[in-house]
């Protein structure tokens, strides 16, 4: 939506595409009970304007899926944004043309468009991915993927639900479809490290006081490594005695978001022991809050430590598992066999539901990419360039396909994405505004870049301990062919130093790239 805004102000013509009926992209689509921020929401929404940032009032700390929606309308009718977007329009297929320099974009309906440029902005996280299980659609009743979550919210008053999955999302949508529902089963096959959201409303008199802090707090998240306010303690976990240590982790537990990964000690990602030693925190506070020992243990990660995966922030999670209508079911213990008309059938019994969600996440990054067919000069197909990981400059454009430019793209520094976005579009139209004054028609990489960017991407990846553990961000998802092994798929050093490296590039002229 930024980038179509700024577009029209340089004046060129734009046709934006939109696989749903309305904007709002992952907060149109994930309307799941319990969908909110968990970055802080004064530190989301939009910078660019003021008027706007003044006349938009955030009503909780971390809003919920329909106020961010909201606030997305408020921004699609305050800049009259819609009369560009093409919505129900589903891109299948975007083909470059030597000859005239042009894309040709295809739609699922068969229209097509051609433009000089294409931008993709089609989020990290928008692939979404069912379970690869046998026999999943013959369950009777319904099954839902939270990512295609309906319009109308679901009733599980009086219902037997089955969750099979226990991520961010599932761990925002169980505590709320458990106070609701019969009965709830969630299959876990690997627990995740969740710590608490502490969300509160914001009262008129914080929001007026917010409104006059937004130069400062958009500055911080500039300033910090993943565009989020929270910065890491500058104190190494060893430098700090046990006592002094807890009593930190205490704090960092008691507050409203991230600051329990992101405002931790500086050396818990990095270094085992270190890591060790929060996660032993964080697995503490589990078997306070679930009330059954094993059930406790059965949620308290064993393969991979706090923090190397995304950390889930939750709103009474572990406390739902005490309820009497939740079951956990560990799939180690006994896998899924298959879904069945009546619900799912594991190695040693059949559970039987009238509602499914499967919250089973996305093929992260790469997936909206891949799913669409994009074939640079030569017919060359990026799904297949980019198979053993994404080679790109700054990951503002893929090396070998010009005028195609990513907002977003892999290699990007993300975290807290609107800011990382809104960064990204600002990158991607100087570029275009510095091409449109020298008139140039075609940008593309530079090989010698993109070896040196991926290089740089690879090596900030090496020391962190989560590109040791499956996940999204690692490019894993063994619900998709192919997809099981790691892959580097942002630039996981200092968000600082990228955008740095990024201003370097525009003041230099952008000779990292080839124009003609
Ligand atoms: P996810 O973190 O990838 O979790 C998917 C879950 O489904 C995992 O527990 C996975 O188990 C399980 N699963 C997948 N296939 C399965 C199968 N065939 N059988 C059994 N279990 C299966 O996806 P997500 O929860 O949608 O979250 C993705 C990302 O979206 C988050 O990390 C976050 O970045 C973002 N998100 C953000 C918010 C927020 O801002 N508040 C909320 C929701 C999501 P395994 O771990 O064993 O693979």
């Amino acid at each position: 939506m930024y980038l179509l805004h700024r577009l029209r102000a340089l004046g060129m013509t734009v046709q934006a595409f939109e696989a749903g009926t309305d904007i709002g992209g992952t907060w149109y689509w994930n309307r799941y009970p319990g969908a909110r921020f968990d970055s802080e929401s004064w530190s989301y929404g939009y910078s660019f304007s003021q008027e706007l940032l003044q006349e938009w009032d955030w009503k909780e700390h971390f809003s919920p899926q329909p106020d961010t929606l909201e606030y997305l309308n408020l921004v699609a009718d305050k800049f009259d944004l819609r009369r560009d977007i093409q919505f129900s329009s589903t891109v299948t297929a975007a083909h470059w043309d030597d000859d005239t320099d042009t894309w040709t974009v295809t739609l699922e309906s068969g229209e097509q468009a051609r433009s000089r440029f294409l931008f993709t902005a089609v989020g990290i996280l928008s692939a979404h991915t069912l379970p690869a299980i046998p026999d999943r659609d013959s369950f009777r009743g319904p099954a839902y993927h939270p990512a295609r979550w309906p319009k109308t919210p679901v009733d599980f008053n009086g219902k037997r639900v089955g969750v099979i999955g226990t991520g961010a999302t599932a761990i925002q949508a169980i505590p709320e479809i458990a106070k609701q529902a019969e009965h709830l089963t969630v299959f876990q096959r690997r627990p995740n490290w969740a710590a608490p959201l502490h969300n509160s409303k914001i009262s008129k008199e914080e929001m007026a006081e917010i409104k006059t802090r937004y130069d400062e707090i958009y500055a911080r998240c500039r300033e910090s490594p993943s565009w989020f306010i929270h910065r890491a303690d500058p104190r190494k976990t060893s430098d700090v005695p046990p006592e002094e240590r807890e009593a930190f982790w205490e704090k960092l537990y008691a507050e409203p978001g991230f600051g329990i990964w992101m405002g931790n000690f500086r050396d818990i990602l990095v270094d085992e022991k270190a890591n060790a030693a929060v996660t032993e925190f964080i697995a503490k506070k589990i078997r306070q809050r679930v009330k059954d020992p094993k059930v406790a243990d059965k949620l308290i990660p064993k393969d991979h430590g706090f923090g190397t995966r995304r950390v889930p922030l939750e709103s009474g999670y572990f406390e739902a598992y005490n309820r009497d209508n939740v079951l956990l079911i560990d799939l180690n213990e006994t896998p899924i066999d298959r879904i069945t008309p009546a619900g799912v059938k594991t190695s040693d019994r059949e559970h039987e539901f009238d509602i499914l969600v499967y919250a089973t996440g996305f093929d992260g990054v790469t997936g909206a990419f891949d799913r669409i067919d994009i074939r640079g000069p030569g017919g060359v197909r990026l799904k297949d360039v980019w198979a053993d990981g994404p080679r790109t400059y700054l990951g503002w454009q893929p090396e070998g396909f010009p005028n195609l430019l990513m907002v977003l793209g892999p290699h990007t520094a993300r975290g807290n994405i609107p800011r990382a976005a809104e960064h990204g579009v600002e990158c991607l139209t100087g570029l275009l505004e510095f091409m449109r004054a020298r008139g140039y028609a075609r940008v593309e990489t530079r090989p010698e870049e993109v070896a040196a960017w991926t290089e740089t991407v690879v090596k900030a990846a090496a020391p962190l301990l989560s590109s040791k553990v499956d996940s999204w961000q690692t490019g894993v998802n063994r619900n998709v062919e192919g997809r099981t092994v790691r892959r580097v798929l942002g630039y996981n050093g200092n968000g600082a130093y990228y955008r740095r490296k990024c201003d370097e590039v525009a003041a230099g002229g952008f000779q990292e790239f080839l124009f003609r």
